[in-house]
Formats: C-alpha cells, structure tokens, sequence
C-alpha cells in the first residue's frame, strides 16, 4: 500500500487568516505525497454552534449569535481571497443550510440528531476554507466530506465507528484521490449509514486521524497544537509544566482517560494497533520536535495532572434499609448506558452509590427520573475532578487547598478527589 500520512489541524490552528497562511507554511515546507489533512472547527465556532443551539432550547433570540459567527469567518475569508473568490458564495450556501438545521423542532427525543447536524457545519465550513487557500496558494489538493468515509452507527454525538465499512471507503475512495494530489477532510463528523450526520464526541478530529490513519495503515499521524508537545499539566492551570519528548501508548491513552484535553481519548488505540507513531507538535514552533507516541519500553514518572470541568456528583442512597449489592449497581449502570454517560469516577458505600459524571444537557433530568422511584438522589453541579498520576503527599496538599474536596480516591498510581473549583 502507498505511503500516507496524516497531519491534523485543530482549533486554535486556524483561528484568525495568519493562521490559516501558518498552516500553509508548515505544509508547504513538509508536505510530502499523499497526505491527509483534517481539520476541526475555527477556533471557537463549535462552542458557539452549542450555544445557538442551547437559545434555542430556551426560546431566546440567537439571530446575532448566528451573525457573529457568519461574520467571523467572512472576514478571515475577506483576508484571504479576492472578493471575487468562489468561497464568499459557497459560505452564504453553508450558512443557509445551517439556518434550515437550526429551523428544525428539536426536544429532549432528538436533541442529540439535530445537535449532530448543526454542529457539522464548523467543520464542513473551516475545511472549505482552509482547501480554497492551498488551491490559491497553488498547492492544488482536493476537498473531501468526511462524511463519505467515516461511517458509524446512529448513537449521535459519541456515534461508534463502522470499522469495516469505513475501511473500505478509505481504500475504494480516499485512497485513489490521496495517490493524486493532498486531500483536505473535516475532524468530528462522520455518517450513519442511512445517511444522517454523527458527531464521534467533542474534540474528536483526532480521532478522525486516526481513524483514516489506521484503516490506510499510514506512516505517521501529526497533530499540530497551540502548546509544544504533550505536557505534565495544562500550561493554561499550572504554571510550571514539563514536556515528554516520547510517551509510551499507554501512558498517553492514561492520560486521556483522566481527561488531558491534549489528544481525543480514542486516538491512542487504533493507533497503537497499527503501530503508527502519533506526532504532538506545535504549530507556533513546527521545527521543535514535539512530543512523540509509540512503544515506549522504560518510561519515567513524572507526575502528571489533569483537571476536568463541569463535574456533577450525583449518588443514589438505597431507601428500603437494605445494602447496595450487584442488583443496584446492574440498575444504575443500566440507566448510564441508556443515556450514554460516562462515569469519571465511582465509589460504593454500604448504603450509596456515588457517581461523577459530566454536566450534559437534559442528561442529568433524565437519570433521575429513571432512578428516583428507587433510590434517594442528591447532586452537586459546578465541581471539578482533579487527576494526579504519579502523586505524593506534597502534591496532594498543593491541589486540595483552599477547597472542599466532596469525594477523593487514592491508589498507589493514582490520585483523584472530586472538589469546588478554585475560587477566581
Ligand atoms: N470542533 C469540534 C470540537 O470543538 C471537534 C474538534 O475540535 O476536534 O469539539
Ligand atoms: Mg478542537
């Protein structure tokens, strides 16, 4: 099979026109044949595709939000091309199919669809964008909906991945064009196979990478990030961090299961299987190394920390004077998968069960009332959940301080508390 290549641009990558002429810098210094380029959203236009969505809900005016936004990247536009370009039109088009998307009724039944379909247009719009620039800027490549290649099941917004169908659209359809020239694609969105758009989770474009990267057995994956590789910490919460030149797999999924926003927790799997390093550089300092992912034999340990937002601890108290066994877990886990919530962090008690689980719309309503004719149920909203992996007593004084700490794990790897945040 040819060589290819994956190289991944999120976000804050392509924020602002300079950015958008950065990226054609670092590929035009180090495309080499076949590569894929997959692009998310403009900077912050899915959260501000979220919150159109969620004024809708509540029956507020969202007509300005849908302006600024529109004007958002009509100006990057007006900076980068001719007012003559094809581009202006092609974007008066998108922005009236997400106008009909936003029209459509949408309630607690199919709030998770309708999501899936305005929420693609972040992405279906910064890849046209970003295409229309290398093609002017006479790196010819080609535009492909991502949508005609990643094909999943109907689960909206965590939609799961049709492996083998995908495969063989990576190679009856991708392939051909990346053996012609680079192809630019969208992150996050994908098809169902009845032909609905799916969403594979927030700040799932990595994943997208890797999901093409695997299915075309490529050479390498490179995500190109506003920070220099994968840190100890968040650099915008901890002010001293440290970079990892290498990570092994492993570690790397570890670290995005406890919530390091720095790569999509699903992108280190497929990756691993096919043996295929992941590259994590910046976009700011593309020569720097970066941090690389693969098979790592003796890895050190450094103490990392993550920190995760807008946690809910809810627990379930049993009301009949009888003890939490397997039926009530079986129960209660049932009702979590019904409504695709993921537990962060779980703790049994002989009369409780308590759980954290991510602040999601409508989610949290719904869990009660499948629950509350069992058990007696109580919430904290607004928590955080801290993470430290390779703790010790120093470290755990340093992140508890000054805060009420509601829930707290420790094994000997592993440190977690669930707690107020920090006052600002
Ligand atoms: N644009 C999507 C998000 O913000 C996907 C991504 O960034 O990877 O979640
Ligand atoms: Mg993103």
């Amino acid at each position: 099979m040819a060589k290819t290549f994956v190289f991944k641009f999120g976000g804050a990558s392509i924020k602002d026109a300079d950015s958008i002429k950065n990226l054609f810098n670092i590929l035009h210094n180090r495309l080499r044949n076949h590569t894929i380029i997959v692009v998310s959203a403009m900077g912050k236009t899915t959260n501000a595709l979220e919150k159109i969505l969620s004024k809708k809900l509540t029956d507020e005016d969202y007509s300005l939000n849908i302006t600024i936004l529109k004007d958002f990247h009509l100006d990057i536009c007006k900076q980068l091309f001719p007012s003559s370009h094809p581009i202006f039109s092609q974007l008066e088009n998108d922005f009236l199919r997400l106008q009909r998307a936003i029209n459509k009724t949408v309630d607690k039944q199919n709030y998770d669809e309708v999501y899936d379909s305005i929420i693609c247009f972040g992405e279906l719009i910064a890849s046209r964008i970003v295409y229309q620039f290398l093609c002017t800027q006479g790196l010819i490549c080609l535009w492909q909906d991502a949508r005609e290649i990643i094909k999943t099941n109907e689960d909206f917004r965590f939609a799961l991945v049709d492996w083998q169908t995908t495969r063989q659209n990576c190679h009856n359809y991708l392939m051909p064009k990346l053996l012609q020239f680079p192809v630019v694609t969208q992150g996050f969105i994908a098809m169902s196979n009845s032909g609905k758009t799916t969403t594979l989770g927030r700040e799932g474009s990595d994943f997208s990478a890797a999901i093409l990267a695997s299915c075309l057995q490529s050479q390498s994956v490179t995500i190109w990030k506003d920070v220099p590789g994968v840190l100890n910490a968040d650099p915008k919460r901890f002010a001293q961090t440290i970079k990892f030149d290498e990570l092994d797999y492993r570690e790397a999924a570890e670290l995005t299961y406890y919530g390091a926003s720095v790569i999509h927790p699903k992108t280190i799997k497929p990756l691993a299987n096919h043996h295929i390093p992941l590259f994590v550089k910046s976009f700011l300092t593309p020569d720097d190394p970066g941090t690389k992912i693969h098979e790592v034999e003796q890895s050190q340990k450094i103490p990392c920390f993550v920190v995760k937002d807008d946690q809910v601890l809810v627990s379930f108290k049993v009301t009949d004077f009888t003890f939490i066994d397997e039926g009530h877990i079986h129960q209660i886990y049932a009702e979590l998968q019904k409504l695709k919530l993921r537990v962060n962090l779980l703790q049994i008690s002989a009369i409780s069960i308590s759980l954290v689980i991510e602040k999601q719309v409508f989610k949290l309503e719904q869990l009660i009332e499948g629950l509350e004719a069992d058990f007696e149920i109580r919430y904290n909203e607004g928590l955080q959940l801290v993470t430290i992996k390779n703790h010790h007593p120093k470290l755990i004084q340093e992140v508890t301080e000054k805060r009420e700490v509601l829930l707290e794990q420790v094994t000997r790897a592993t440190f977690q508390a669930v707690m107020t945040p920090l006052a600002q």
